[in-house]
């Protein structure tokens, strides 16, 4: 039976904190949308100490700004964006259009149809999230999608360079230095200055994520993608030393970001806590990890890689690192979960960050009905359909008497003119 060797927060009190955040975004969407661009300096003023007449960067200015970038940085965004571009193209070209005939003379197909515009969020209201330009931007001029914009708060008062070289080198259309729920609002509502755009996608905190669930209906979104998530799952032949830094690595994110370790060793689990209190004394980012690791940290003891796999789908976690003796045995097994990481040597930081695959990807247990952002996510499949007379004629016989068993005499007068039309036809021919 799965035992609890470490909890974080009760689930009253995150349900607490969740209230408070969704009373502050409907807030904030409602002045946006009555206030435009006025509401949007002033948020912009009060959350990110941010005054600008314009929140869009002119093309000379982004110029200006790639310039200031070290070559070596450009080269490594330069690595990154094509290992993402890579696997991007290579998704898409495992999206197909279909045309098929199901009944003599009636032909049924799908068309895969990029959504025209698309408003991506690019976090950095604690650490500038560059790698994030590539995973939304990129990926949506991959798909197709016409009009990409960008937005990213400024950081301590400043433009942050990098992630803007990474958006104008993604190919953004159009680039804001703007955060938070004031940027997801003007995106998908439009201002006087901002157009609006059909679809809002990207990572961000609790806030961002929150504002993206309280527009969808008025804009697709790609997924509840909020603060982030790990779970190590690891036997006895792990190395306690990379479950800590596994960990911790991610804890780093923010103060509410869960990990959790699922293990069947106890010593492994007892191992790993002393590593982690060992690394703390010296990571540089301590003061955020030691916080989330002591509020949402969890360390789950289990008697069997079975039970591991049960405990593992119901927490559906974001990212899920695998570091047991045979880690393909999670690939054939688990069910819930936002990317998989199989063996040391591949990690979470090299999903996030450069080795190809999207790290926008579900939490808070969104990964038990949707996978992470990829091109598919901007596409649309749409159907359509083309009977000849003939086939209209047998389609309308069985189509006229479901329309009246359900009530619906027009659908039955649709049906039925084209049974008379077309059948007339035939016996004139
Ligand atoms: P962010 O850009 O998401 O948020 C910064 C903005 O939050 C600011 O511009 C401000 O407008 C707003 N804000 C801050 N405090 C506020 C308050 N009290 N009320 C209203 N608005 C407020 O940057 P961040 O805060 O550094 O968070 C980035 C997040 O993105 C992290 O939680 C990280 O884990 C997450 N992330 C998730 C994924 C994923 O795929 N799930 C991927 C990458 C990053």
């Amino acid at each position: 039976m799965a035992t609890f060797l470490k909890t974080g927060k009760s689930e009253v009190e995150i349900k607490e904190s969740n209230t408070k955040v969704q009373e502050i975004v409907s807030g904030i969407i409602k002045d946006v949308e009555e206030n435009g661009d006025k509401a949007v300096q002033a948020l912009a003023e009060k959350f990110d100490n941010w005054k600008a007449s314009s929140f869009r960067l002119t093309d000379n200015q982004i110029a200006e700004i790639v310039k200031s970038v070290p070559e070596q940085t450009i080269e490594d965004i330069k690595f990154a964006q094509a290992q993402v571009r890579n696997f991007a193209e290579k998704q898409r070209e495992c999206i197909k259009d279909l045309e098929v005939e199901t009944l003599p003379g009636v032909t049924l197909g799908h068309k895969n149809i990029a959504v025209n515009s698309v408003g991506c969020y690019i976090p950095g209201g604690r650490y500038p999230m560059v790698a994030s330009a590539h995973m939304s931007i990129l990926t949506a001029k991959v798909a197709g999608v016409k009009r990409v914009i960008g937005c990213t708060p400024p950081i301590k008062g400043e433009i942050p360079a990098a992630t803007v070289t990474a958006m104008y080198l993604a190919g953004a259309d159009e680039i804001y230095i703007l955060g938070g729920v004031q940027a997801m609002t003007a995106m998908a509502v439009g201002t006087e200055t901002i157009e609006p755009v059909d679809m809002i996608v990207g990572p961000g905190n609790a806030f961002v994520a929150e504002a993206k669930r309280q527009l969808f209906g008025r804009v697709g979104i790609d997924l509840f993608a909020g603060p982030t998530e790990t779970l190590v799952i690891a036997d006895e032949t792990s190395d306690a030393e990379i479950v800590a830094t596994d960990l911790l690595g991610q804890a780093e994110h923010g103060p509410t970001s869960p990990s959790a370790l699922i293990t069947t060793s106890k010593t492994l689990a007892e191992d790993t806590i002393k590593e982690i209190e060992r690394q703390l004394e010296t990571l540089p980012t301590a003061d955020v990890a030691s916080v989330a690791w002591s509020d949402y940290g969890s360390i789950i003891l289990v008697d069997s890689l079975e039970e591991a796999v049960v405990e593992a789908d119901k927490l559906a976690y974001e990212h899920v690192e695998i570091l047991t003796e045979n880690p393909d045995y999670f690939l054939e097994n688990m069910t819930n979960y936002g990317a998989l990481f199989l063996g040391p040597e591949t990690n979470v930081a090299y999903g996030d960050k450069v080795i190809g695959t999207n790290h926008t990807l579900p939490t808070k247990g969104a990964a038990r009905f949707t996978g992470g952002l990829w091109v598919g996510k901007y596409l649309k499949t749409c159907t359509y359909q083309k009977a000849t007379p003939e086939a209209s004629v047998v389609i309308g016989e069985y189509g006229s008497r479901l329309c009246e068993l359900e009530g619906f005499m027009g659908h039955k007068a649709q049906a039925d003119l084209r049974v008379r039309r077309y059948k007339k036809e035939k016996v004139t021919n």
